[in-house]
């Protein structure tokens, strides 16, 4: 689950991080308050969306007074921001954060992720902040420290040094630098991040260390251990067909082509997708609708597909152990005949009851084309759907 930077700043506050003060305002107006209440000559509006690379976008603007506050929130909000991070149409600016301007010195980067090589949280460090990282690992990683951290332990006094001087602090600053970092660790591990990132870590002409921007993402597998965090997610930022399928305990992630899947457990599911691609066709989803999902999250699973206009074609490919044949057919014949099925659909059963399920199929007068095996099911659902736009 992602967050927006002003919660992530919130959160990062509670770790003894230093960030860059502000307000949220969802109107002009209250952009206007904001601006007030910081009381400052500089202020900064940041569009706030979950994606990265608002910068560039238009989606960050230094103001110096009420008016030019105002002017830049009232353009930001409701526009559609843009970035390498959003889809194409962009993602639509909800809210906006006034924060305290800050006179920099320099920028950093620091982020931590899991390195599933390793095995371990990895924090990684760079001299040269505020550009993209995944740009300057590629071509100069040697501007880049990576230190792996024990989960058990935490970030080491002596690592925390190493990377302070690796960012070239002297004196004060690097014991800030070694709290500030600790802090991070400490919040990473005990919330269950998937991701932590704050570019720029600023050095500002006063000697302190700021985090100007916060990026925070959880495991949502763990969500249930920290239920202040749950409530941070801003269901406007996902895709609604995803959080309509969460609410059913689907997997379910929306891809670009043109074959929707409906598969039972991740690892068939993968497969299914690399037999769509093996035949010429790329999938619309990935959806996994679990070991033991009955028949309403089933008839849910095919309206969510149904519901993408991306879909030409639908591959059901479902192996029936703990959930059985006949369950998932009657789901399928059940949706098909609730939303109007304008596309071709193929389904392979195989597992218990698969005689039943067949049959079920095969009865209900549906134009249903079933298969019996998966490479047979993904070669005539790609069939289907090159003929249709042939
Ligand atoms: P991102 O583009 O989505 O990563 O948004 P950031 O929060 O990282 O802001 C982008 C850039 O705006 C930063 O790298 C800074 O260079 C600049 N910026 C943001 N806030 C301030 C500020 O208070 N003062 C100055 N001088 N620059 C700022
Ligand atoms: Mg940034």
């Amino acid at each position: 689950m992602k967050i927006h930077e002003y919660q992530g700043k919130e959160i990062l506050e509670r770790y003894g991080v230093r960030t860059q003060k502000g307000i949220v305002a969802d109107s002009s107006e209250a952009a206007g308050v904001a601006w007030d209440q910081l009381g400052g000559e500089l202020a900064v509006v940041k569009a706030q969306i979950h994606a990265g690379g608002r910068g560039k976008g238009g989606g960050v603007k230094l103001v110096r007074s009420r008016e030019e506050c105002v002017q830049a929130s009232g353009e930001m909000l409701g526009m559609m921001l843009k970035t390498h991070q959003t889809a194409p149409e962009g993602q639509k600016v909800q809210k906006v954060f006034v924060a305290e301007g800050l006179d920099l010195v320099s920028e950093f980067y620091v982020g931590l992720a899991l390195d599933r090589q390793l095995g371990k949280p990895v924090l990684m460090i760079s001299a040269e902040g505020g550009v993209e990282i995944e740009t300057l690992a590629q071509e100069r990683p040697e501007a880049l420290l990576k230190l792996a951290i024990d989960p058990a332990l935490g970030l080491q006094q002596y690592q925390a040094r190493r990377a302070a001087f690796f960012l070239g602090l002297k004196g004060e600053t690097v014991k800030k630098a070694a709290k500030l970092l600790s802090g991070l660790c400490k919040a990473y591990l005990e919330l269950d991040c998937e991701l932590a990132e704050i570019n720029p870590l600023v050095l500002t002409e006063d000697g302190e260390l700021c985090a100007l921007d916060a990026k925070m993402n959880f495991d949502s597998n763990a969500l249930y251990r920290h239920p202040d965090i749950a409530k941070m997610r801003d269901e406007d930022e996902e895709d609604p067909k995803e959080v309509e399928a969460s609410k059913f305990g689907l997997n379910y992630i929306v891809l670009e082509g043109s074959i929707g899947c409906m598969v039972n457990g991740a690892g068939l599911a993968m497969a299914t997708m690399d037999t769509i691609k093996l035949h010429g066709a790329s999938p619309a989803n990935f959806l996994d609708v679990g070991g033991g999902a009955n028949e309403e999250a089933i008839t849910q699973a095919f309206r969510i597909i149904l519901s993408d206009p991306n879909v030409e074609g639908i591959l059901v490919n479902i192996f029936g152990g703990i959930m059985k044949c006949d369950v998932i057919a009657r789901g399928v014949i059940g949706a098909a005949r609730t939303v109007e099925l304008s596309v071709p659909l193929v389904v392979r059963l195989e597992g218990t009851n698969v005689q039943e399920g067949r049959q079920l199929l095969a009865d209900s007068g549906l134009p249903i084309t079933s298969a019996s095996s998966l490479d047979e099911g993904a070669q005539l659902i790609c069939e289907a759907v090159a003929t249709a736009n042939a």
